[in-house]
């Protein structure tokens, strides 16, 4: 079975180590989101990549969910004692490790797809890891901040402002010239079935999807999504905030009927949303109701079950 994933970060490593579980011969594919990624101090970070690899890798820091586990911070604190910024954003010791590596190989002239494939040689992360372009892809994010309108780079926004200050606009800058990384669209072509795990609707999968090529290739598949939305709320994250900004309510049935039944076929909400079920706003989608609390990699792994065997029922 070879089963394509779109992910973001945390949400999206969570479900990840449960579908490997849930399926453990299968061959999976997993397209990661790069709208986060951003160079503090000249380093290349990509936040999500890193989240997908470090959990499947057995690196993750299960307290945050990102970053890396038994970390040190003496780096920082150097930085930090020349007065240099940004302060705001959390890099560990081992962590810049991996940005050096990535930032360096980017320098000699390697595509991010290339270095992606060189730092998962250590980590093994058990899928295959692409980057959903080898193009620059940056989510800005404007906000009406000191009297003025101002574009932030996505993690100030969300990592400074804590995404308190609303957002008028999200974008996706760079992503309509932005070519899918090579292997993406077959990955997609080839796979029994597309899944969506509970990541952010609007800046991780609305951003993959925003790359030119990989909305069409995805809808010619069947499609089973995940709820990111537990009665009504984030499950972590402030992923209301992001939803508010494109007019859609924070809820499993309207991020569902954002999705629309062009590109979904299967939905699983938690339940608590069993109103879904029946909704008639999701009429023409199959959704399921069951928790979908990812507390251990037993539950993940349960929901990844969950997800595969509504794929296969509604497969086109
Ligand atoms: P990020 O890049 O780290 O923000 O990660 P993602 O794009 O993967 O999005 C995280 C999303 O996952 C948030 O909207 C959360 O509400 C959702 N999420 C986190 N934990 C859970 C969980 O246990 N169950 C469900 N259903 N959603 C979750
Ligand atoms: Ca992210």
């Amino acid at each position: 079975m070879r089963i394509t994933v779109l992910a973001g970060g945390v949400g999206a490593a969570r479900f990840l180590r449960g579908l490997r579980a849930a399926a453990p011969d299968a061959d999976i594919t997993v397209i990661g989101n790069t709208g986060d990624d951003f160079a503090p101090f000249g380093l290349h970070v990509s936040p999500d990549l890193d989240t997908v690899m470090y959990t499947l890798g057995g690196g993750i820091s299960e307290e945050q969910g990102w970053g890396r586990d038994g970390e040190s911070h003496a780096v920082l604190g150097e930085l930090a004692a020349y007065g240099a910024g940004p302060g705001w954003f959390g890099l560990g010791d081992k962590d810049i490790a991996t940005h050096i590596l990535r930032t360096q190989l980017l320098a000699a002239g390697q595509p991010l797809s290339a270095v992606t494939r060189r730092l998962c040689e250590r980590w093994q992360p058990g899928v295959t890891l692409l980057p959903m372009s080898d193009d620059p892809v940056r989510t800005h994010v404007t906000v009406e901040l000191d009297g003025r309108e101002q574009d932030l780079h996505f993690q100030e926004w969300w990592v400074r402002l804590h995404a308190a200050v609303p957002a008028r606009r999200i974008e996706a800058v760079g992503a309509a010239r932005a070519r899918p990384a090579p292997g993406v669209l077959a990955a997609i072509g080839d796979a029994d079935f597309v899944l969506f795990p509970p990541s952010n609707p609007v800046v991780s999968i609305g951003v993959i999807l925003a790359v030119p090529g990989i909305a069409d290739a995805v809808q010619a598949k069947t499609v089973v999504g995940v709820s990111p939305i537990i009665g009504g709320a984030p499950v972590r994250g402030m992923a209301d905030a992001c939803l508010t900004a494109i007019g859609v309510e924070t809820s499993a049935i309207a991020v569902a009927a954002h999705y629309g039944s062009g590109l979904l076929d299967g939905w699983l909400v938690d339940d608590q949303d069993k109103d879904a079920v029946d909704a008639p706003e999701l009429a023409g989608l199959a959704v399921r109701s069951r928790p979908l609390y990812m507390t251990s990699v037993a539950t993940a792994a349960e929901i990844a079950r969950a997800a595969v065997e509504l794929a296969l029922e509604v497969r086109r």
